[in-house]
């Protein structure tokens, strides 16, 4: 099995983990073009049900109140 030549030192490890990492907690985020709501990009909106000008999902009135 190849091994690796040379040990990866603290720094390099945590430089790679940062940039990993930072993708992680920041999604890409947009506004929703029918409510307004600050939603994910490519996904339906979880507020109003909507994505590319359509109604994708049915919202309740019961669900769209509560939050998480
Ligand atoms: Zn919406």
């Amino acid at each position: 099995m190849a091994t690796p030549k040379r040990r990866v030192s603290h720094s390099r490890t945590h430089k790679r983990k940062a940039q990993w990492l930072g993708a992680l907690v920041e999604p890409a985020l947009t506004i929703c073009a029918h409510c307004g709501e600050t939603i994910q990009t490519y996904r339906a909106c979880p507020a109003c049900g909507y994505y590319k000008g359509r109604q994708i999902i049915k919202i309740s009135e019961k669900t769209a109140t509560t939050k998480d």
